[in-house]
């Protein structure tokens, strides 16, 4: 049957589950067109509001 032949330890499954979050957290970021901080593709800055060279909102001034 194709299984797993034993059970995956503790310390096998959290030091797997280290190394994604390592990836998700660096490779997957870009600098920010306008302010240079470090933020998500495709989203709107959250240091400075802008996405495409538009300010959509003014941090501090959101309700
Ligand atoms: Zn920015």
């Amino acid at each position: 049957m194709p299984n797993p032949r034993r059970k995956l330890s503790r310390s096998k499954r959290d030091k797997r589950r280290a190394n994604w979050f390592a990836k998700i957290s660096t490779a997957n970021m870009i600098e920010c067109s306008n302010c240079g901080e470090t933020k998500l593709p495709h989203h709107v800055c959250p240091n400075c509001g802008y996405y495409r060279g538009r300010a959509i909102y003014t941090p501090g001034s959101e309700a």
